[in-house]
């Protein structure tokens, strides 16, 4: 029954501030992580109830918004691509290869059309990415066993839109998914600015039609991530609600102070025996 955190990560790159993880920084964040008895798990996982770590150790979501190159960046060599050592899924894959419970289990919050090089980790040579490696990221990191996690079409604040704008937001950022990922449902959804649409059902259930060619995109969320809050309760508190998961923010020394108060607290949510 303890607190499960739910970390967010933004930006990761050189640089360290409120919303930027330097990647040397990231990297020891996973150590720490490792070393304190922590394994990942999804947001899919933690609203089933699937948490499957081993006994004595504790679960914690790991969550990347805005889907920015420093997440993913691929790096050209010749007729082939390298993912990027110091971005979050290079770094990532690295640490998994020594520690094998780590692998896959990310919850990447993406943005399928915003500009900036935010539309699915970077597009028109913005750090390098090419347009054309957007999908190919996409069906990589589902076949690592990442969760992929809408973050809306290109990041709106549904509180201003109108009920059509919500769908189609929600529902525009899931037809690319599709597109990338045929079949692919993201049933997550990371509340851009933590600001909720005046009618809160629409981000639960929706459609929109593609005017132009007349099909019918729905959607189907049953998980909903703020933007802060501290920990989560335990999907098996009946006050946990999984359309309101707050999460924790990463920056300076956020993470050792979180880790630290719930072992102080003893408000650590710790796997017991397994039922047989
Ligand atoms: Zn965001």
């Amino acid at each position: 029954m303890g607190v499960i955190p739910v970390l967010e990560y933004h930006l990761i790159g050189e640089r360290e501030s409120r919303w930027s993880r330097n990647w040397e920084r990231f990297a020891r964040d996973l150590e720490l992580l490792h070393a304190r008895g922590y394994r990942p798990i999804t947001v899919r996982q933690l609203v089933e109830r699937r948490i499957d770590v081993a006994p004595g150790l504790s679960p914690v979501v790991i969550t990347f918004d805005d889907a920015s190159p420093g997440q993913f960046r691929y790096i050209a060599e010749g007729d082939s691509l390298r993912v990027d050592p110091r971005s979050a899924v290079g770094i990532w894959s690295a640490f998994a290869a020594r520690n094998p419970e780590w692998k896959g289990r990310g919850v990447f919050c993406v943005l399928s059309g915003a500009d900036s090089g935010h539309a699915f980790f970077g597009d028109k040579g913005i750090q390098g990415q090419r347009t054309a490696w957007r999908f190919p990221k996409l069906r990589r990191l589902v076949a690592d066993g990442h969760e992929l996690c809408n973050h809306t079409l290109w990041h709106a604040n549904l509180g201003r839109m109108s009920a059509a704008g919500v769908q189609e937001q929600v529902a525009r950022a899931q037809l690319a998914v599709d597109s990338a990922v045929p079949g692919y449902q993201m049933r997550t959804l990371a509340l851009p600015l933590g600001i909720w649409p005046q009618d809160r059902s629409l981000l639960t259930r929706g459609s929109w039609v593609d005017a132009r060619t007349k099909r019918e995109v729905r959607y189907s969320i049953d998980a909903v991530l703020m933007v802060a809050g501290g920990p989560s309760r335990s999907p098996h508190d009946s006050a946990f609600d999984p359309l309101k998961i707050p999460r924790v923010q990463v920056f300076g020394d956020e993470l050792e102070k979180l880790l630290d108060q719930l072992d102080r607290r003893g408000s650590r949510y710790v796997a017991g025996p397994r039922a047989r």
